[in-house]
């Protein structure tokens, strides 16, 4: 008998089973679509050349590793600040903003979560349905009572608007709510702006607490657009919270370069929040690392290496579009009768592709394609030397 005596396996994660069949698999053309990271045209994980060079001048600095202060790299978060409000925001000078460098984007929910639960004595926290599976794991964990809002019409394989808002008005009032600033995970379906209005409408009414989750900042339409929600809250007066990943962005995904952003409703709330936000990190992890910030910053607040940063993220962006029109021109060409222009019109990396679990457990068996059952699809997974087998596999479950 010992203390670990007593302690059951957990529940198999769903996505990292799927990685484990792949591996598994035998078969040469086998794809893995289940993935949530970016993969190039050679179907690698990229190193972006803005990162390289960055990285490059910080090791020829032999920087001595001191501790960094609670809340991180004052330069990162306040470059963190200009990218999501923009440069030239009246929120940057308002005295109404806290950002905290945080272990990715995972961190970043995570320290608001616990935030919230102690200083605001949150309990309730509403996601969309579907939503990416984490953000039910960490609120849980945090101690929060997860309920969902609908979000996803598999009719229109789009957004379910009035859905959406009556979930958020039969919540109880003060319930904070996750929302996807852009490129929604794991549907790719976004909130146009003027529906996004609707919901800080009704958020306002209801005095939820928003908190916006942004990791995809650059993967739907620009840097600047993909912000927009954002911005809208931030005109809205409203104090909420944002949690930003440059996982993506960057492709970052093992440096954990991430933010949490607190707007407050005024001045005089900051440093009182600051102060009680750096204790909940203090109590955590006391302190965030310092490489990822370091090159994060550096490429933000470089006009070269920024400007290098946006070519980069625009080639990730634009070869994700072309993998959409592609594939929905190859699923008709293979006669899939039924329109899947849907995936043309998401956003981000994922598509909810529409196949049943069913027709997914297919895909793996028969021609070795895996895809979570849900049948969201990485679309950033697809390159030209696979998308003809992924497209004909699918044809052939869908018919
Ligand atoms: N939010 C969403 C919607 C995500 O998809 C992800 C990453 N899969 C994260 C947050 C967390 O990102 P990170 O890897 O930076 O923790």
């Amino acid at each position: 008998m010992s203390v670990f005596s007593p302690v059951e396996m957990a529940p198999r994660d769903p996505i990292l089973g799927l990685n484990e069949a792949f591996a598994a698999d035998q078969r040469a053309g086998k794809v893995n679509l289940g993935v949530g990271v970016y993969y190039d045209e050679a179907g690698k994980v990229p190193l972006l050349r803005a990162v390289q060079a960055a990285e490059e001048a910080r090791v020829a600095e032999h920087a001595p590793r001191p501790y960094q202060p609670m809340e991180g790299l004052a330069s990162y978060d306040a470059a963190v600040q200009r990218l999501l409000f923009g440069p030239d925001s009246p929120l940057l000078d308002a005295g109404r903003l806290i950002t905290a460098q945080s272990l990715g984007g995972t961190g970043a929910l995570k320290l608001g979560a616990d935030f919230l639960q102690r200083q605001a004595g949150k309990r309730m926290v509403a996601i969309s349905n579907p939503s990416w599976e984490n953000h039910r794991a960490i609120f849980e964990a945090a101690g929060y009572d997860v309920v969902a809002y609908p979000y996803y019409d598999p009719k229109t394989h789009g957004l379910d608007l009035d859905g959406m808002l009556q979930g958020l008005r039969d919540l109880p009032d003060g319930t904070v709510v996750i929302l996807h600033a852009c490129c929604h995970n794991p549907t790719g379906v976004d909130i146009a702006m003027a529906d996004w209005v609707k919901v800080i409408d009704v958020i306002q009414q209801k005095g939820h607490v928003p908190f916006l989750d942004i990791a995809y900042q650059g993967f739907g339409s620009n840097l600047e657009d993909d912000a927009a929600a954002v911005r809208l809250f931030a005109e809205s007066g409203l104090a909420f919270l944002v949690a930003s990943s440059f996982s993506k962005s960057f492709s970052l995904y093992g440096e954990r370069v991430g933010a949490l952003t607190m707007v407050t409703a005024s001045q005089e709330e900051t440093a009182p929040v600051l102060s009680q936000l750096k204790r909940v990190i203090r109590t955590n992890y006391s302190n965030p690392p310092t490489h990822g910030a370091k090159v994060v910053a550096a490429v933000l607040t470089t006009p070269d290496l920024y400007q290098q940063w946006e070519v980069e993220l625009g080639e990730m962006r634009d070869r994700i579009r072309d993998m959409r029109s592609s594939l929905v021109a190859k699923l008709a060409a293979a006669g899939v009768a039924t329109d899947m222009s849907f995936i043309q019109q998401q956003r981000g990396m994922f598509s909810y592709s529409g196949l049943t679990a069913e027709q997914v457990a297919r895909l793996a068996d028969e021609f070795g394609i895996y895809a979570v059952s849900s049948g969201r699809i990485c679309v950033a997974a697809l390159n030209t030397g696979n998308i003809d087998a992924v497209a004909n596999a699918m044809a052939a479950v869908l018919k």
